[in-house]
């Protein structure tokens, strides 16, 4: 699979003297797209040498995650279970688009509790589960795991080497680690945090081979899944000037980040930058539908 570099053309760059290209990981899919499908790729490889037929996992109402982990399983003929968390979501599950395409996809919805839903790594539950279901092999919320970061190693090419600085968005921080561990030393990587907190720093050294990163702390916009009016309009607006639709979770925070980061003069001129689309479009309906609950513009489709 070849996924294009596509260089971004704004007036900002131009006088900065600066090269921004995006690697368009989100044409891998519109359902299964960008680091999703990179981290269940050798996770559905080990679960069928294991003799699996089931896949369980974890996730939100609005999770890349589990969109992917249900296209994934059918496409590759497993069943394929999600725990998602909110009790409140078992009747109302068919108005959320996440949902809906999950369970289009055959994948049994099992709604738990947030209290329930913390204890989700704990063997009681996991065990409680596959009474249930039947065995399964149990993928981690957000899919990150050693097998994932070695699918996301493959986001980079040899001809990347060129760019100077690598810019990817950090939920976990697996996609980072497997853009670290294939960066060249000479390269510096910039995780931009879509969350708060001190947490990920240790998550990344756990995956991590080299030193040649570093988080951008100040883009989260208040924590996971939080939106303003200001990245609202910053998305439609870089949409409607570059063609590139971003998503409000990841994506948009990445890339407000990285143009904020040239404002301030942050790079030294002639610097090249790859930034990597990790996908995430498929969550614009469901927020969508949240930004017109709360009478705040909506992202262009
Ligand atoms: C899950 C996700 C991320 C975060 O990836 P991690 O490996 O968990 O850091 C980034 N972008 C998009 C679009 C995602 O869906």
């Amino acid at each position: 699979m070849t996924i294009e570099n596509q260089p971004v053309q704004l007036p900002l760059l131009s006088q900065k003297n600066i090269i921004l290209h995006i690697k368009r990981e989100d044409f891998i899919h519109p359902f299964v797209s960008g680091n999703k499908f990179r981290k269940l790729k050798y996770n559905l490889i080990e679960a069928r040498k294991q003799g699996f037929e089931s896949l369980l996992t974890f996730g939100g109402a609005y999770s890349n995650h589990i969109a992917a982990t249900a296209y994934a399983a059918r496409e590759k003929g497993f069943k394929s279970i999600g725990v998602i968390r909110g009790e409140e979501l078992a009747d109302q599950w068919s108005q959320n688009p996440t949902l809906r395409f999950a369970k289009a996809q055959g994948m049994q919805l099992h709604f738990v509790s947030r209290e329930t839903y913390r204890t989700k790594t704990d063997a009681r539950f996991l065990d409680g589960l596959q009474t249930q279901y039947g065995p399964a092999f149990i993928l981690p919320e957000g899919g990150a795991n050693a097998l994932a970061v070695k699918g996301c190693e493959e986001i980079l090419k040899d001809v990347d080497a060129r760019f100077h600085v690598l810019c990817s968005c950090v939920g976990t921080g697996g996609t980072l680690a497997g853009i670290i561990n294939s960066s060249a030393p000479t390269q510096s990587v910039l995780g931009f945090p879509a969350l708060k907190g001190d947490f990920l720093k240790e998550d990344i050294r756990k995956f991590a081979q080299k030193g040649n990163w570093e988080l951008q702390t100040d883009y989260h916009f208040g924590g996971y899944a939080k939106v303003d009016e200001r990245l609202i309009r910053f998305i439609n607006d870089f949409r409607r000037k570059t063609g590139i639709p971003l998503d409000p979770i990841y994506t948009g925070k990445m890339v407000f980040g990285i143009l904020d980061l040239i404002k301030k003069d942050f790079f030294p001129p002639n610097t090249s930058i790859l930034a990597i689309h990790t996908g995430g479009l498929q969550g614009i309906a469901g927020m969508n539908q949240r930004l017109k609950r709360k009478h705040l513009p909506l992202l262009e489709l």
